[in-house]
């Protein structure tokens, strides 16, 4: 009798409660929510604690997205889902941005054909140092190449910048943080015929340097960047800096259980906590 009883609690206390979260309408239903993927791919990462994980393999990948569309949430590139987020009167806009740090080329052969299924839309991050016409490697991964991001372009996929070389911005001097911004920028937008809106801040986001976040912002500004995510964790409030967007980490750790209290505003503790202990361990900012 023991495993029914533990079924009925699991349906109960996981998945119904998260479900419910996720349709009532709580002050929280109003964020928004930007996910945070790297690679979509198999292999394990058993070395790696779960939370640091960038792998999600595509049957996990697959699930997600088809947990999102049974809850009538629509994966949108971040452009978009700014653009409803700010625009006032949007009701029941029911929307997640999906994002893909590192520009992996896996995208394209497992991530792009999920998302067509659904007809979702997404945003992938370039560090423009590792884009070629042939596949170079990041982190001894293959990434996109030009031809592929020139196809997913045409496929409704936006691109952003995640810098040239992938540095520790915190680290340059402020011109070699600027060419950071505007080469990557610039050799996008050559490539695409459009501009780029968006960037994502490689490594941890060193939230307890103040000066440094204030300044990136203006350099940001500057270089005519829209936006700017971040690992922060957490979901973002009406109201919220569009050069500090919190995203919530997703990898092949998170079960439906995990998923949904993610997007329901039940991991945003964590952001929180983790902006404590940054102010604590200041300067030392990187782990
Ligand atoms: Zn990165």
């Amino acid at each position: 009798m023991n495993g029914p009883v533990r079924y009925d609690r699991a349906i109960t206390v996981g998945l119904v409660r998260s479900v419910r979260r996720i349709f009532l309408s709580r002050p929280g239903n109003h964020a928004l929510t930007i996910l945070m993927y790297h690679s979509v791919s198999d292999g394990n990462e058993d070395h790696v604690p779960p939370y640091y994980r960038v792998r999600t393999h595509p049957a996990v990948f697959a699930q997600h997205m088809q947990w999102l569309r049974e809850n009538n949430i629509r994966g949108v590139t971040l452009r978009e889902g700014l653009a409803n987020h700010t625009r006032a009167g949007t009701p029941g806009a029911r929307q997640v941005v999906l994002t893909f740090d590192d520009g992996f080329g896996d995208f394209m052969t497992a991530a792009f054909p999920i998302l067509s299924q659904h007809g979702f839309g997404a945003t992938v991050f370039l560090a423009t140092a590792f884009v070629g016409n042939q596949p170079r490697l990041f982190k001894q991964k293959e990434c996109l190449t030009w031809c592929d991001i020139r196809e997913l372009h045409k496929g409704g996929i936006e691109f952003g910048s995640h810098t040239v070389n992938h540095p520790q911005l915190h680290d340059l001097d402020r011109s070699q943080i600027r060419a950071e911004l505007l080469t990557s920028k610039s050799m996008i937008e050559q490539e695409l015929g459009n501009e780029v809106f968006s960037f994502s801040y490689p490594y941890a986001f060193p939230s307890g340097d103040p000066l440094f976040v204030n300044e990136l912002s203006i350099l940001l500004g500057e270089a005519a960047y829209g936006c700017q995510v971040t690992t922060e964790v957490g979901r973002n409030h009406p109201g919220v800096q569009p050069f500090r967007l919190k995203r919530l980490p997703v990898n092949a750790c998170d079960d439906h259980e995990l998923f949904t209290a993610k997007l329901a505003g039940d991991y945003d503790w964590l952001g929180r906590a983790q902006g404590v202990l940054k102010q604590c361990r200041r300067p030392h900012l990187h782990p």
